[in-house]
């Protein structure tokens, strides 16, 4: 299974899943043709794309669906509630399958669930992606991580977690006081610390691989985020060297992760 961030952050969010059979892609907040450009710079064949799934509708995660849409002939799975609220303010999406995810669905060699997180949209999911050998969870735009969501991430070879803002800059930055209020409720973002803590638990249960995800260029920086794991890391006297950490950027892609 091989894994690959292409865009990760409030100004874009598309990520890559590929195993023997299958080629996932995970929202799609950049333009399609960004998105393509970036796919041949990295070698991904979006002809070879087998799915599309989507977290939630909010624009940083759907910005260039529906130029993809009428591009590719590719199933596009959707939560009912995001997609109507999706064709409220870009129309018509086509090859949309509305999905529950009551429980997996299977595409090819793929099996793909989903858990709810709690985040201001009209839905948002996180995914847990497997080939029966190894298995990708992917969590961000959450506002808090529920004992459910904790458990999805138990399972999880490679954890892409969210960890948006470090809670200092946040306060002491130029965001409107309302806006501060909702990226920090349990609506909103994760912050480095809690983002932290939840890893610092999963490598204290063996778990070693992690990317951390939708960081703020306005409330964060990948200096923060890491300095901020590390601190936690060390309260059970763990190091760098105990884990294989990945910062995802907005506008670099990571490099293609074998999982
Ligand atoms: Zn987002
Ligand atoms: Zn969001």
């Amino acid at each position: 299974m091989k894994f690959c961030n292409i865009a990760s952050g409030s100004k874009g969010n598309a990520t890559f899943v590929q195993t023997n059979d299958t080629l996932i892609l995970i929202d799609v907040g950049i333009s399609y043709r960004a998105l393509k450009k970036q796919c041949e710079i990295m070698g991904i064949d979006l002809s070879r794309l087998d799915a599309v799934l989507i977290t939630h509708e909010h624009s940083d995660h759907i910005k260039g669906l529906k130029t993809l849409s009428q591009e590719l002939d590719v199933p596009i799975y959707m939560n009912p509630l995001s997609y109507k609220e999706a064709t409220k303010n870009m129309g018509d999406i086509l090859h949309v399958q509305e999905e529950e995810f009551i429980k997996p669905i299977v595409i090819k060699d793929c099996e793909i669930s989903a858990f709810r997180h709690t985040h201001d949209a009209k839905y948002t999911q996180g995914f847990s992606i497997t080939d029966g050998n190894k298995r990708a969870v992917l969590a961000t735009d959450l506002g808090k991580v529920t004992d459910g969501i904790y458990k999805k991430m138990q399972q999880a070879d490679f954890l892409y977690i969210e960890s948006n803002y470090d809670l200092n800059t946040l306060i002491n930055g130029p965001y409107p006081q309302y806006l501060k209020a909702r990226i920090a409720s349990q609506l909103g973002h994760l912050c480095n610390s809690e983002s932290a803590q939840t890893i610092k638990n999963l490598v204290l249960e063996g778990k070693q691989r992690f990317m951390l995800a939708h960081l703020s260029e306005t409330n964060n920086t990948k200096q923060l985020a890491e300095q901020t794991l590390m601190n936690a890391l060390q309260e059970i006297k763990a190091t760098k060297k105990d884990i294989e950490l990945y910062i995802a950027d907005q506008r670099m892609p990571s490099e293609v992760i074998d999982i």
